[in-house]
């Protein structure tokens, strides 16, 4: 079968899709990949395409006996386009993976002719067989000829990772977006594209499978009830994982660097870690990052094997140091003396990697400024220097926090409130969001870090003097910043400066209104 996959995600390693072209592949079908990321934020809340790089994409897609596309909840607009352009042409049937069709199946299926529930590999390879049989294939939704959905019974995880072949990375057979056209992949673009991410010249994959792990904002949480009866973790054999990266800088030789992101790597067993640290460092030996690090799978034993075979950086998701929140919200099980703990250890071994990096949610409603101070508190006490990777609470559909705010009435709209929402765009104008922003990017001492989190400071207003104070600092760095980039001669930081100013603008102004709206209503 000839079957056309495309990604909407703004991120061209899409290792899933990657995963389900290999195996179809390999069972003897002729696949094709069409990459169309594009940045979600730049003042796109939608951020659908042009019409030129539909009609290409359409026109590449057309000779194909089926088309799918991987989708998560902040592209389903693109998935939405693409789909209803496709279907404009011709009739060829378009099934939607990934985890929103996952979560959302039903209104998937009014754009989409099939949903695939869970994970897709084995799923479409039974599809390719049975198209006309669509009620023998378990693991998807459909709409039969009277309109019913028809869900089928549900298709388990894949148990032996090692039956599905890396990631397709055969570049010949992709196309991606480039400018304002579609252009075969190439050895420059997929590196312009890998340049994208945090590091240049990164190659990102994924060892492991799910997390044992169900905190209510994430997706595991929905999985974790989904598939209540099964193991939820699993994870590739070393020599699966080694000899994906040996093919891979055999085909690329420019790959510098190699990442993980898995959601829970270090989940993987104190043996498991030595065995593929131990062939990481005699066949690779490249530096490696590391996310996937939380308070539950840490061990110092693990972390130093992970530092003798290369580890340059480790991800902490740490999310919020107020104990309540964590317990009573997200459904983490985690003291704030735990955390610090593990912090100390990783400090230990900070002159043999870069700052670590560490994940926290801002913008919960449910969160107190207490709350919000107490970890702004831990955030003063923890060792500098390290990287805050700052995230705005958003209420994924198939979580229980969506759940919960939908039935609280804090999202109206689930595509204003929640698909539009980018969960980077956390509320920079809000005085304590600005905090953790200067704890992190600023040389604070610690006498006056403390200062700014009094709560009479807070309680009675004196705050607005200081952040006052803090803007017109961030002012003067900024006027330095782009005089000194003026006398450089570079103009592109200073257009690209004002031009992220003009669209965060844009966006909170658009968002603004669209709230308003929908308050009226
Ligand atoms: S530990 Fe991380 S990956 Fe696992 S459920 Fe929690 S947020 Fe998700």
């Amino acid at each position: 079968m000839k079957i056309t996959l495309i990604s909407v995600t703004d991120d061209i390693t899409a290792f899933g899709l990657r995963s389900i072209s290999s195996y179809l592949k390999k069972a003897g079908h002729s696949v094709r990949m069409i990459f169309l990321p594009q940045p979600f934020y730049k003042g796109q809340l939608s951020a659908k395409y042009p019409d030129n790089i539909i009609d290409e994409a359409v026109n590449l897609s057309k000779d194909s006996d089926l088309i799918g596309i991987s989708l998560m909840t902040n592209h389903f607009e693109r998935a939405v386009q693409i789909t209803q352009n496709l279907k404009k042409h011709f009739d060829i049937p378009v099934i939607w993976g990934g985890i929103h069709p996952t979560v959302k199946p039903d209104e998937s299926l009014e754009y989409a002719d099939i949903v695939i529930i869970g994970e897709g590999e084995e799923t479409l390879q039974d599809l390719t067989s049975k198209i006309d049989e669509l009620h023998k294939v378990k693991g998807i939704y459909f709409k039969d000829t009277s309109g019913k959905i028809v869900k089928n019974e549900m298709r388990p995880l894949i148990c032996d990772l090692d039956t599905i072949p890396p990631p397709d990375y055969d570049i010949e057979d992709h196309f991606v977006i480039e400018g304002n056209k579609i252009y075969n992949m190439n050895v420059p673009l997929f590196r312009k594209y890998l340049a994208r991410t945090y590091k240049p010249d990164t190659y990102y994959t994924m060892a492991t499978r799910g997390c044992i792990m169900n905190c209510s904002y994430c997706c595991n949480n929905f999985y974790s009830r989904y598939y209540s009866e099964q193991k939820k973790f699993r994870k590739r054999s070393t020599k699966h994982i080694i000899d994906e990266l040996k093919a891979i800088l055999k085909k690329f030789d420019f790959i510098k660097v190699i990442a993980y992101s898995d959601d829970s790597f270090f989940s993987i067993s104190f043996d498991e870690m030595k065995d593929f640290c131990i062939e990481y460092k005699k066949n690779i030996g490249m530096p490696l990052q590391i996310p996937g690090v939380s308070y539950w799978n840490f061990s110092e034993e693990k972390l130093k094997l992970c530092l003798d075979a290369g580890l340059e950086r480790i991800r902490l998701g740490i999310q919020t140091c107020s104990e309540r929140t964590n317990r009573e919200i997200y459904k983490r099980n985690v003291s704030n003396k735990k955390l610090l703990d593990i912090i100390k250890t990783i400090d230990k071994y900070k002159s043999l990697m870069e700052p670590p990096m560490y994940d926290l949610i801002l913008d919960n409603p449910w969160e107190t400024d207490d709350d919000i101070i107490e970890t702004l508190t831990f955030l003063i006490e923890i060792p500098k220097p390290y990287h805050l990777s700052l995230h705005s609470l958003t209420f994924f559909p198939g979580t229980e926090l969506y759940e919960r705010a939908k039935k609280e009435k804090l999202i109206i709209d689930d595509l204003n409130d929640v698909y539009r929402k980018y969960y980077c765009d956390f509320k920079r104008n809000t005085y304590l969001n600005n905090l953790f922003l200067r704890f992190w990017l600023w040389n604070i001492p610690k006498p006056v870090e403390k200062l700014l989190i009094n709560k009479t400071l807070i309680s009675t207003g004196l705050y607005r003097v200081t952040n006052l104070m803090i803007n017109f600092i961030r002012l003067i760095e900024l006027f330095f910043k782009g005089l000194k980039s003026l006398f450089r001669g570079n103009l592109s930081s200073i257009y690209s400066y004002l031009l992220e100013r003009i669209n965060t603008y844009r966006i909170t102004k658009s968002l603004y209104k669209t709230s308003r709206k929908t308050a009226k209503k």
